[in-house]
């Protein structure tokens, strides 16, 4: 059970602790997390490490004056990703181990495959988007963990009361001459459509207002020394790098060896890829032979136009500014929650259920519905563990990190 001591606060807690108290209680007092990673998880995971594995690499470049090559900076994003989806292959094995009536042999190889691609999709999509980051940008920190104090109205920090997180990677841009900070997201859905809830994101207003604040970093545990260069440039501007796990489709063949014409959820080069196979060479009949040639149809044609190359749903990069007058407010915010964490710990606040939080459309039913229906030790002990830091995926940062950039 966590104490009472000097609370130390991150944003996915103050959004655990609004959105359903009895799931901060389970999570952040109780200290239980979920034994196994979901694949969303486990992919979301994937991704980052890959991208910080990418920067970290151009990083000691820059320092040594040296330009990294595409292929380079691509294989570092392999070195990055790989240990993750190592342990998410080693999850899998052990939840079919464990129950050897759930997953298969077969199920686990085509699962771990399915993810894999799906990682290194995502990260290659990245690396084409956005390779003239290495030349236009100064790499100042990658998975950065940082715990500062907050502040008080009158300047001064506040006791006992600190805010805890992870910048993805901090740039520094010579020519505005500003610092910026980057976040990485990845999406199921649309990647254009996450624009409207930056604004609703605390997280990166938290993060602004500390990275505005760097004079106190020195108390930072590992923090890298290129944050204490530029301490007179501005701050404010926000990278929200959104990255759709799922790229463009493959369009389908049809039975009889052409390219379907029904709506397909990808580019037109990628249509007109398939197009030129179906003219070359058709596509695979049911026993998987090849039809022989066949020109594009005028319904394939009229698909084909419809089209566009705007490869925006799948990796989108939108720019925000946080106002000091919004890290103020956010800054006033995050001293009463925090106050209000420190008495659930004391159990002085009611723990409450909301279950307008149980099924939201846009993220995972909650994990814990089964000990929340019907709380044992035997029910806690089969699905969760007992953590060692309400913050682990700061402390897994800290570590992954070892004190380098
Ligand atoms: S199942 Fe619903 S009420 Fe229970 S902890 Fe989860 S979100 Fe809260």
């Amino acid at each position: 059970m966590r104490l009472n001591k000097r609370v130390t606060v991150t944003n996915s807690e103050l959004q655990t602790f609004r959105s359903c108290r009895q799931l901060w209680d389970f999570t952040y007092r109780h200290l239980l997390r979920p034994k196994r990673s979901a694949r969303p998880l486990a992919v979301g995971s994937a991704i980052h490490s890959g991208l910080a594995g990418m920067y970290r690499f151009i990083y000691e470049c820059q320092k040594l004056g040296i330009n990294a090559s595409t292929d380079e900076v691509v294989n570092a994003a392999h070195r990055g990703m790989n240990n993750k989806l190592a342990e998410h292959l080693q999850g899998l094995y052990e939840k079919m181990e464990a129950d050897p009536r759930g997953l298969n042999i077969d199920e686990l190889v085509d699962e771990s495959r399915a993810t894999e691609a799906e990682v290194e999709g995502t990260v290659l999509r990245y690396v084409e988007a956005f390779a003239s980051d290495m030349q236009n940008y100064r790499v100042l920190a990658v998975e950065q963990a940082f715990a500062a104090p907050m502040l008080a109205d009158d300047g001064r920090a506040t006791p006992r009361l600190m805010y805890r997180g992870v910048f993805d990677l901090v740039l520094f841009d010579p020519n505005i001459g500003d610092v910026i900070l980057c976040e990485h997201k990845s999406t199921a859905g649309d990647a254009r459509l996450v624009e409207s809830k930056i604004d609703m994101d605390p997280q990166t207003t938290g993060y602004i207002w500390t990275l505005g604040r760097r004079h106190f970093t020195a108390k930072w545990k590992g923090a890298a020394p290129e944050l204490y260069e530029h301490l007179d440039a501005p701050v404010g501007r926000v990278f929200y790098n959104v990255l759709r796990k799922s790229g463009p489709k493959q369009p389908k063949w049809t039975k009889d060896g052409t390219l379907s014409s029904a709506a397909c959820d990808t580019t037109r080069d990628v249509y007109e890829a398939a197009l030129r196979i179906q003219e070359e060479r058709g596509g695979p009949r049911e026993d998987g032979k090849l039809v022989g040639p066949k020109p594009r149809s005028e319904k394939q044609i009229e698909v084909l136009n419809a089209m566009s190359n705007d490869t925006g749903k799948w990796m989108k990069r939108h720019e925000v500014w946080h106002s000091e007058e919004e890290q103020q407010r956010w800054r006033r915010e995050v001293v009463v929650e925090g106050g209000l964490v420190r008495r659930a710990i004391a159990g002085k606040l009611p723990v409450v259920r909301n279950p307008g939080n149980c099924n939201m459309p846009w993220s995972m039913p909650c994990r814990y519905r089964g000990i929340c229906r019907h709380d044992t030790q035997a029910g806690r002990e089969l699905d969760f563990k007992v953590v060692a830091d309400p913050h682990m995926e700061v402390v897994e940062s800290e570590e992954d990190q070892g004190g380098a950039v």
